[in-house]
């Protein structure tokens, strides 16, 4: 397994295969603080976008890894924190794609879809993954702690716009936690919010990593199977 500045892996996804991380955006950078994340309270919590670091030094990292790296299947945008916060992720994502036959994928939690920049700039994306957790407007700040001037009904409206326009694969993700939106009203909320997208695969996942806070749970299998025949997952 490599470490380097910008790249991690290739780690073995549930949903990717084996996948090489880039992570263009400083440690814990996001627009959210969810209770489920797996890496930590959010350190920066901003809806700002920056270009942190010139496209061409993490290109150079991911030349170095090409040299080193076993196989992988896909090289994901990710890191830690949300990585549409790179103001030059459409450039980044295009040097990758020059540089590697495999599919680039980013992941996301979708927030800033609003924005036209930043749907231009995933348009260029092979595959995007944005997660949905939330069902309404408190559950959005129970669940994700957003960064103030972020509201439940643009993010939804921004995911989807992006759906109804994105070219590439759209495998949308749904995070489940025990007690807080797995009940039979959440999921359908859920499901009401996901009939306005357009997208090509439905993941269903919940917490099994240890996360940021503490009493946030797992499901039951019970409630899968039950989320699985109301998301209608794919
Ligand atoms: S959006 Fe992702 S990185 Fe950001 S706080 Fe939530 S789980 Fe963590």
């Amino acid at each position: 397994m490599l470490e380097a500045n910008f790249m991690y892996g290739p780690v073995r996804s549930r949903r990717l295969g084996r996948s090489l991380g880039v992570s263009p955006i400083p440690a814990k950078t996001c627009t959210f603080s969810c209770i489920y994340c797996q890496l930590g309270s959010t350190t920066q919590l901003t809806s700002r976008r920056e270009a942190f670091y010139p496209v061409q030094q993490i290109v150079t990292d991911f030349e170095a890894c090409l040299q080193m790296a076993s196989s992988f299947d896909t090289v994901t945008i990710a890191g830690q924190g949300e990585p549409t916060l790179y103001l030059e992720i459409g450039d980044l994502i295009a040097a990758l794609q020059e540089r590697t036959a495999a599919p680039v994928a980013v992941i996301t939690n979708g927030t800033l879809l609003g924005d036209s920049d930043v749907r231009r700039d995933l348009q260029r994306a092979d595959m995007v993954l944005p997660t949905l957790a939330a069902f309404d407007e408190a559950s959005f700040h129970h669940i994700h702690r957003p960064v103030p001037e972020l509201n439940f009904a643009d993010v939804i409206q921004g995911l989807e716009q992006f759906s109804q326009v994105y070219t590439g694969a759209l495998w949308m993700e749904v995070m489940l936690m025990g007690g807080i939106n797995d009940d039979d009203v959440s999921l359908q909320r859920i499901a009401r919010l996901l009939q306005g997208m357009q997208y090509d695969k439905l993941f269903i996942n919940t917490v099994v990593r240890p996360p940021a806070e503490p009493d946030v749970e797992e499901i039951s299998p019970g409630r899968m199977k039950a989320a699985v025949q109301v998301l209608g997952a794919r």
